[in-house]
């Protein structure tokens, strides 16, 4: 796949000229000039509000969609999340901690003497209730819902109903689980689930871990999906009525276009926002399925089409930065006339909030895995020839495997191969490889499954996440990058971007706490990089160093921080990042806090 970046002069321009009438559009769309969404008719017709007959197991996405929401209602715009949101507005529980769902901990009779992962506010769970149990439960076959097999459509009030721990009910993105059997089996606890009792879960949900795939996890809980009185008999908003949500909400809606050569097709994506970057889209095609999301601030644009003909596996994205353009080439099999680009596929053409959206997930083979440390490796993943995926400095994604037939899903840090190209020779280009410095927990659920991996196997990863954002170092004089253990992997690519682009920028210090020595991620290549660039200083701190240790000890604390984030001057501008285990975490955003640091100039990675 080729992927370049040009200005308005630049070489793509001939694609403009050779420009041929305007071609008739999507089956379904009026066409306009510049704008594909004002004109565009329903994507999708919604089902009738009869269920078909049950299959026994359903996921989900097996069932159509929910029914659309009541006028009034403002997220409306995701199918996944319309009756969601609607429902919010009617019966919405009051606004919780943000401890509803946790991943999953279980202590297993075998508790570890350092706090585990998010582990902060988990409830022990009872033997026999871990994570494998619940998985082993539900393919016992039982009949968890107490439906007998059977999907029903869930009323409001039918909904309300069931608000008791051994009969309790709740709604995720408009389906309805019975999360009875599970209680006891939820690393939050009881009482956390109990909070959604009989109403809309979504946004506790949300608030936490929205990529905790529930749908494999609580498929055999599925009761069915909720019943919606029918407010548009097509199943759709009125346009109008969706543009000005959006307008009062959110930046602009952006809209497309197409055209074509006797060898070309180009999708054209009007963002209007100056701020686009190649990493802002993200295109999959699979099959005939072609798939372009743009992320512009909160909010994610959609183009997501069945081509109406062949293409070749190779395509290349352009972006025009100064007038927010996206530009995406897409070669054609055979040298005829598309009539139309496709048919709209779920979603298309939709302006929605971020958060509204699903994760979308491509299968990407593993190429290469080496040891960092004794327990820490570098993983490279390939990303499918025909996906253009770059993830953005201090996001994660999220790798899924199936573990025992269920899809399990953990955030990860994507890295660069090496803390600078010059340590080793970038044998892969970036924007088709992903690498991730992945630490190998043995008891741990996940790492050990990713660890039997063989070269050549596929690992799914989703669409980037994450809430930092790269113009908070604009302008930076003082970088303090505060790690700890894996948490160190956000800061590769934070570090990485501030020497090389930032001119403003005086000092970027890392402080890296570490258990031991041996724990110590990528050491000689920071040392080598302190050596090199004036601006940079590494200093290790070790909770559990050997005698020999001369450095310093101990875990984070208001005397090493006070020491270390010694700023110019009152005004130049800093900024602070974060990582590490929770309560590490915790404990250093508060200790910031105390030294006086504002909320602007901390930043803490989390999920
Ligand atoms: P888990 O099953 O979660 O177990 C981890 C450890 O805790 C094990 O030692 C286990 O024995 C212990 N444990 C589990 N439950 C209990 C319990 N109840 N009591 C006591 N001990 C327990 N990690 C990386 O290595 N690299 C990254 O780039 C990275 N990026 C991340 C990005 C984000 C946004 C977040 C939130 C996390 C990131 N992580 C990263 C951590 C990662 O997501 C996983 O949490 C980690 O890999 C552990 O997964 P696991 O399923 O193997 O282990
Ligand atoms: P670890 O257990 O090896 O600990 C590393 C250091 O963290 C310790 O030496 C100590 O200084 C500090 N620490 C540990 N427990 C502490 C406590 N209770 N209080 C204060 N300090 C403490 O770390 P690890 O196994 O590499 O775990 C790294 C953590 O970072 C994981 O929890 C992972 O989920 C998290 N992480 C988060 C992100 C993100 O949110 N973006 C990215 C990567 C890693």
């Amino acid at each position: 796949m080729e992927i370049a970046k040009r200005t308005e002069n630049g070489s793509g321009q001939c694609v403009h000229l050779c420009r041929p009438p305007p071609a008739p559009d999507l089956p379904m769309q009026h066409r306009g000039a510049d704008s594909g969404y004002n004109a565009l008719a329903p994507p999708r017709a919604y089902p009738a509000p009869s269920l078909p007959p049950a299959p026994s197991r359903l996921l989900p996405s097996d069932l159509p969609a929910p029914h659309p929401p009541c006028p009034g209602s403002a997220a409306v715009r995701s199918p996944g999340s319309r009756f969601a949101s609607s429902l919010r507005v009617l019966c919405s529980p009051p606004r919780r901690s943000a401890v509803f769902w946790r991943p999953w901990i279980d202590d297993g009779g075998e508790k570890e003497q350092e706090a585990p992962h998010n582990a902060v506010e988990a409830v022990p769970l009872k033997q026999g209730r871990s994570l494998m149990d619940w998985i082993r439960l539900t393919k016992s076959g039982k009949d968890l819902t107490g439906l007998k097999g059977r999907l029903i459509e869930v009323t409001e009030e039918e909904l309300k109903k069931h608000n008791k721990k051994d009969d309790c009910w709740i709604c995720i993105r408009g389906f309805v689980y019975n999360v009875s059997p599970y209680m006891e089996y939820h690393p939050g606890g009881e009482d956390e689930l109990m909070r959604a009792a009989g109403s809309d879960g979504t946004d506790l949900f949300d608030q936490v871990h929205r990529w905790v795939n529930y749908e494999s996890m609580l498929k055999e809980c599925l009761v069915g999906r909720m019943a919606m009185k029918p407010a548009f008999p097509k199943g759709m908003l009125p346009q109008s009525q969706v543009t000005d949500t959006l307008a009062k909400e959110g930046p602009s809606s952006p809209s497309y276009d197409w055209f074509q050569t006797d060898s070309l097709v180009t999708i054209v994506i009007y963002t209007k926002q100056k701020d686009i970057n190649l990493d802002s889209v993200i295109v999959d095609h699979r099959d005939d399925s072609f798939r372009a999301e743009t992320v512009i601030k909160d909010y994610s644009y959609l183009v997501h089409v069945a081509l109406s003909h062949e293409i070749q596996e190779d395509f290349s994205v352009l972006v025009v930065e100064n007038v927010g353009k996206i530009e995406i080439v897409l070669k054609k099999k055979e040298n005829t006339s598309w009539k139309c680009l496709g048919h709209p596929q779920e979603n298309h053409n939709s302006f929605i909030p971020k958060k509204d959206t699903g994760l979308f997930y491509r299968k990407c083979q593993l190429v290469s895995k080496e040891d960092v440390t004794h327990d820490t490796k570098l993983f490279c993943l390939m990303l499918p020839p025909s996906t253009h995926l770059e993830v953005p400095v201090g996001q994660h994604v999220y790798l899924r495997l199936p573990i025992t037939g269920t899809e399990i899903v953990k955030p990860y840090t994507p890295v660069c191969d090496s803390l600078f190209s010059e340590f080793k020779e970038p044998v892969l280009p970036n924007n088709i490889y992903i690498y991730f410095l992945i630490k190998i927990y043995p008891a741990g659920f996940f790492t050990p499954e990713l660890d039997q991996l063989q070269i050549g196997d596929y690992v799914s990863v989703s669409n980037p996440e994450g809430n930092f954002i790269i113009s908070q170092l604009q302008e930076l004089e003082d970088l303090f990058l505060l790690a700890a253990g894996t948490g160190f992997t956000p800061m590769v690519k934070v570090l990485n971007y501030a020497l090389t682009n930032i001119p403003s920028l005086r000092k970027v210090k890392l402080m890296f706490f570490n258990k031991t020595e041996d724990d110590i991620i990528w050491r000689s290549q920071l040392e080598k990089l302190a050596f090199k660039d004036k601006r940079f200083e590494v200093e290790f701190v070790l909770s559990a160093p050997t005698s020999e240790w001369s450095g310093k000890q101990g875990y984070i604390s208001p005397a090493l921080l006070s020491e270390f984030l010694k700023r110019r001057s009152d005004t130049s501008k800093v900024l602070i990042c974060l990582c590490g285990p929770t309560p590490f975490t915790e404990q250093g955003m508060k200790m910031l806090h105390d030294l006086n640091f504002s909320k602007d100039e901390i930043h803490s990675f989390t999920a």
